[in-house]
């Protein structure tokens, strides 16, 4: 099976980038193994909801998972069917969308520091800081902020690179994980799935025409996710290209990534002390010299 280590950019490291790599036929996968893969998730779903409450108990660490895609990636059918097994209760879901009024009057990760999950949960990133990076740098939309002008140079870009990866190492110091995943869909396959949402009323609202004048830019697109993935991926917080035209394959993958996470954080129902069970010692005592009580009433 595909082993996901393979996708994995990792900047200092030894591994290999595949910005190419879309399909199940670019990554050496048959269609008929299809199968095979979606048990293999089936089976990643159930390892993670264990996983997920010992991360819960134990509350040492947090997670943050960020998705960045082109549109009709299938973002939100990954969230859906993926996020959508684990505990809602330790879940967060946050999209990025345009940012409002009040978040461009800030620093741009402000709002990415608010959504932050509590150590313990996972937070998933539907869009993230990476947009502004993205978005902006495809569009200049810089040009466009209110800030001073010293700020607005050629380096900006740059900069804001050195300081995305200044944040994450932060994250990382301060016992979070970082997961970034990029899913890599092919201009021919998001053509496919914007015509099935143009021709199917019930997928109509997935369309907007701003999508055509964005996959317009694809390629442009596609050299900025390159620049960025190469910029920011490090060991401690690497970057994940996932291939995205079979969504099958891509729910595989964003599964076995997380739980190799979650392997390496490796959470632990909490020990108790010493003193703490002798304190659960003492009231199951209680509670059962209070059902002898109950039962005693009863038969009077
Ligand atoms: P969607 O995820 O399809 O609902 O669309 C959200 C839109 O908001 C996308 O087109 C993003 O590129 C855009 N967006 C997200 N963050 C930013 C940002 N910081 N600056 C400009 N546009 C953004
Ligand atoms: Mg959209």
């Amino acid at each position: 099976m595909l082993n996901v280590e393979r996708l994995c950019v990792k900047k200092d490291g030894e591994f290999e980038v595949l910005h190419e790599c879309t399909s199940a036929k670019n990554a050496g996968v048959k269609k008929q193994e299809r199968a095979l893969y979606e048990q293999r998730t089936q089976q990643n779903l159930q390892k993670l909801a264990v996983m997920q409450e010992k991360l819960y108990a134990d509350g040492k660490e947090g997670v943050v998972v960020i998705l960045q895609a082109m549109d009709a990636a299938g973002k939100d059918s990954a969230v859906k069917h993926v996020i959508g097994a684990l505990n809602p209760q330790g879940v967060d879901i946050v999209s990025f969308k345009q940012p409002t009024k009040e978040e461009l009057a800030h620093d741009y990760l402000w709002r990415a520091v608010r959504a932050l999950p509590t150590r313990g949960k996972i937070a998933i990133f539907n869009r993230s800081y990476y947009e502004d990076v993205l978005v902006v740098q495809v569009h200049h939309l810089e040009k466009t902020y209110r800030m001073a002008e010293r700020c607005i140079d050629d380096d900006f870009f740059e900069k804001r690179y050195r300081q995305i990866v200044d944040f994450e190492r932060y994250l990382y110091e301060n016992s979070y994980r970082v997961v970034k995943i990029f899913l890599n869909v092919s201009k021919e396959r998001q053509k496919e799935r914007f015509l099935e949402r143009i021709d199917d009323p019930a997928k109509n609202w997935k369309f907007s025409q701003a999508d055509l004048k964005e996959r317009a830019h694809f390629e442009s697109y596609q050299k900025v996710y390159r620049d960025v993935i190469d910029a920011t991926a490090k060991r401690d917080t690497p970057w994940y290209v996932v291939p995205a035209d079979q969504k099958w394959l891509a729910r595989y993958c964003i599964s076995e990534i997380l739980v190799n996470t979650m392997n390496e954080i490796n959470p632990e129902f909490p020990e108790l002390s010493d003193e703490e069970k002798a304190g659960l010692a003492q009231c199951r005592t209680l509670l059962t010299a209070d059902s002898q009580e109950e039962k005693e009433k009863n038969k009077k």
